[in-house]
């Protein structure tokens, strides 16, 4: 019989999304009169349909794929250049940040490339992993997967992983640590606090990494939130970044492509990894050859609709996604703070992070406001030990719906551990 990877079988029980999905379809088998009410600020996917340039340029990519002359076969494992070449000058050289074609590596999304990547690390001990607590799931599960940690240990984190505490008083950025770590993965804006950090705290993460030769696998999935051109939007703005971070982007959230499944990661050419005799190794050169020998990248259309993306139609309607977005989080972050909460998060992030009042912990309140106010949040306890009394409510919905939870949270007063209902 064939053996398994048994790595999968420390994976802490059902994932945080399929355990709400369980409680919002019990809730709706007991309640169905109130089942139509319930509105989704649960999971971090995007509700808007897709940009009108995108829907435009992927339309002409199909017509050209059913003619002789525009069919095309097998694509080139990193992605075609025109959308490498748009996202070196869009995302980069207009923003003065040297990074070329080569350095760029499209795939089918950043939860992709988030567990893809380890394939290119030595895996069990190897390396001394840091990883943010609270967290995005996906880092710690495919560390898990991959072989990089010990059992399961009481409220969701990992024998192995070293845990780097983003809390109230740190403003949800972690301090680099006083010990040596090989790779770290750090988001901002942030899922799930929706924190951001600014230039500072960047530089001395940036410093940090090279005085210990670590690599920093920073995800900007939610770059395009920073309304303030003084934070920093890629931490390849921070000099020598290049030789010490590998960028991981999504047009999940500002494309609306979470459904079409676009991304791509930055492996700067300087980058190097050690082997076990201490030889240097350029990463990009492994990361490309994982690339062109697993795939052939992402569909031709995908390719053709994230480029509509850096167009000039495809920017201002890009913005207006982002922009209405955010309108919703600082709608949330009021109807939150109506409701006496203590509220982080939103300004520069789709997301808000909310203090669990007194007497209830996350699922506690995740249970209340499905209950009395028919409103799907996501409770902090799935994103990590130090989640717990936290939970996350996320902007991507429509205005009337965010506008329908406000006025729900205003009318509802305070949270109480005592259900108003039956
Ligand atoms: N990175 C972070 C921090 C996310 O929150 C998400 C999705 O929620 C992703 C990556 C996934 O992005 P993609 O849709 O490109 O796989």
């Amino acid at each position: 019989m064939a053996r398994i990877n048994e790595h999968y079988l420390k994976l802490a029980g059902a994932y945080l999304f399929p355990e709400i999905a369980r409680r919002v379809e019990a809730f709706a088998a007991l309640a169905p009169e109130l089942a139509g009410r319930i509105i989704r600020c649960g999971v971090g996917d995007v509700t808007e349909p897709l940009p009108a340039s995108v829907v435009a340029a992927m339309h002409r990519a199909v017509e050209e794929m059913g003619t002789r002359e525009g069919f095309r076969g097998y694509g080139p494992p990193w992605g075609y250049d025109f959308l490498r070449d748009a996202i070196a000058e869009g995302d980069f050289r207009e923003r003065g940040i040297a990074v070329d074609r080569e350095e760029i590596i499209v795939s089918d999304g950043s939860k992709t490339d988030a567990g893809a990547i380890l394939e290119i690390f030595a895996t069990g001990d190897a390396n001394r992993i840091g990883i943010t607590d609270p967290v995005y799931p996906v880092y710690v599960d495919t560390n898990v997967m991959a072989g990089n940690t010990g059992p399961a240990r009481p409220g969701g984190s990992y024998e192995g992983l070293v845990p780097l505490a983003c809390t109230e008083e740190n403003g949800f950025v972690p301090e680099p640590p006083d010990e040596r770590l090989d790779l770290v993965y750090l988001c901002f804006p942030n899922n799930p606090t929706g924190g951001m950090i600014d230039r500072p705290r960047l530089e001395a993460w940036v410093e940090w990494a090279l005085r210990h030769e670590a690599i920093i696998l920073y995800d900007v999935a939610y770059a395009d939130y920073v309304t303030d051109p003084e934070l920093p939007r890629s931490i390849l703005e921070i000099e020598d970044a290049r030789r010490c971070a590998i960028e991981f982007h999504s047009f999940s959230k500002n494309g609306g492509f979470t459904g079409v499944r676009c991304g791509y990661t930055v492996c700067p050419r300087e980058l190097r990894g050690r082997t076990a005799a201490g030889d240097a190794v350029p990463v990009l050169e492994l990361w490309k050859r994982r690339w062109s020998t697993r795939s052939n990248s992402v569909a031709y259309v995908v390719q053709r609709a994230a480029e509509a993306l850096y167009s000039e139609a495809g920017r201002r309607e890009t913005r207006a996604l982002v922009d209405g977005y955010l309108a919703n989080a600082r709608a949330l972050r009021e109807g939150c703070a109506a409701m006496g909460l203590r509220v982080h998060g939103g300004e520069h992030a789709p997301y808000v992070w909310v203090g669990c009042p007194d007497g209830l912990d996350s699922w506690g309140v995740f249970d209340r406001m499905l209950e009395d106010l028919q409103v799907v949040i996501t409770p902090g306890a799935g994103f990590g030990r130090l989640g717990e009394g936290w939970f996350r409510i996320s902007a991507f919905n429509s205005p009337a719906n965010v506008a329908e939870v406000v006025r729900r949270m205003q009318d509802a007063g305070r949270l109480t551990a005592a259900p108003a209902t039956g």
